[in-house]
């Protein structure tokens, strides 16, 4: 390999578009020249870290191929933006290009299966240490083709794709900061599970042995506005033990070690919530799966290495298998077990008899 610098020079101009990219390779170069503050238009970007072509600011030093990162970004404020530790050329790797097909696959079975609505709904992939990919916003997910991705840093700042990434890629990172196991998060709103969310109930254990084992216990995490860094931070509490964590008021996110196991956490937690939704009409009892045959159930998610909070021995006084204490009930209010600390969205008795108290005062003249 030679090691020879060959210049594409820009002339001054103040956009540096993909066509401009192409006539540098073409032209063989392995450096563009671009004015102080030439924009850099995100597609024109990649390419040029894909093909290993530096840019650089006139008169400034020279940024070698390996390292190149953009000199200008319409994705930030130019001038301000950091150099990222995130390495770029992750983005057009054979290994992201197949997990692009798989995040775009499952974004179809998402939408197939009514978990998002309009542009709802995001998946991500930790694909380096600081490298993340990611759905773009304002795209349905039955939409979505590789090209539609982008890549972000841990603190949220894209890197690579020519599209805006998802607003919501800092919930995400929470949990790849907190979690050095998960690799991937899918974030959705399947309807029966976010009607817990939205009652500030979770549901009972013990009474299908596919949700003990790869659920178990859900969390609850409070309700903030969603793309906010607040809202991010709200599921920081739960997500090492729980790898499902319902979101008051909204919907939920689920994290594993692949796309698509992050997806079936997913379908297993709504067909859960909606099967017992279906049991709760029948007019009988839900029978329950005993405490000893959860033991068996617990025995094998330990050997598949999935969390579960119930491990925790020094927690099982305050947390025991199941729920059985309110028999028949399948929206139960939330326990430290579920990795709640007292401040679930769900009112406490004494509130909800002041609130009954308060509207039978207003309407009893
Ligand atoms: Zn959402």
């Amino acid at each position: 390999m030679k090691n020879e610098v060959k210049s594409f020079e820009t002339s001054g101009q103040k956009l540096l578009s993909m066509r401009d990219a192409q006539n540098a390779r073409a032209a063989g170069a392995t450096r563009v020249v671009i004015a102080e503050k030439c924009v850099v238009t995100p597609s024109a970007r990649d390419f040029l870290t894909q093909h290993n072509i530096a840019l650089v600011i006139d008169g400034k030093a020279s940024v070698a191929p390996q390292t190149a990162a953009p000199a200008a970004s319409t994705y930030g404020n130019s001038a301000t933006q950091t150099r990222s530790k995130a390495n770029p050329k992750l983005f057009f790797t054979p290994e992201a290009e197949v997990i692009k097909k798989e995040i775009c696959a499952v974004g179809r079975k998402l939408w197939m299966r009514q978990f998002v609505d309009g542009n709802g709904g995001n998946i991500s992939y930790r694909i380096g240490p600081n490298e993340v990919i990611c759905t773009p916003t304002l795209v349905s997910k039955y939409d979505l083709t590789p090209d539609d991705l982008s890549m972000v840093d841990l603190e949220g700042t894209q890197i690579a794709g020519s599209k805006a990434r998802t607003s919501e890629i800092l919930l995400h990172l929470e949990v790849y900061k907190a979690v050095p196991e998960a690799k991937s998060c899918v974030h959705c709103h399947p309807p029966h599970a976010t009607a817990y969310a939205i009652t500030g109930r979770v549901p009972p254990n013990l009474v299908i042995p596919e949700f003990e084992v790869f659920i178990g216990k859900v969390a609850i995490s409070p309700y903030e506005t969603p793309g906010t860094a607040e809202f991010a931070q709200t599921v920081l509490p739960y997500v090492k033990t729980h790898n499902t964590v319902l979101l008051a008021n909204h919907g939920i996110i689920c994290w594993a070690d692949s796309v698509t196991h992050a997806e079936w956490y997913a379908e297993v937690l709504e067909t859960y919530c909606w099967t017992l939704l279906i049991a709760s009409q029948l007019g009988a009892p839900i029978s329950y799966i005993s405490e000893q045959k959860g033991t068996d159930l617990l025995a094998i998610k330990k050997k598949l290495g999935l969390p579960d909070i119930r491990f925790d021995t020094s927690r099982m006084k305050e947390c025991q298998l199941s729920d059985l204490e309110v028999p028949g009930s399948i929206a139960l209010l939330p326990t430290p077990c579920d990795g709640n600390t007292g401040h679930a969205s769900a009112p406490s008795n004494a509130d909800l008899e002041a609130l009954v108290k308060s509207v039978t005062d207003f309407t009893s003249d």
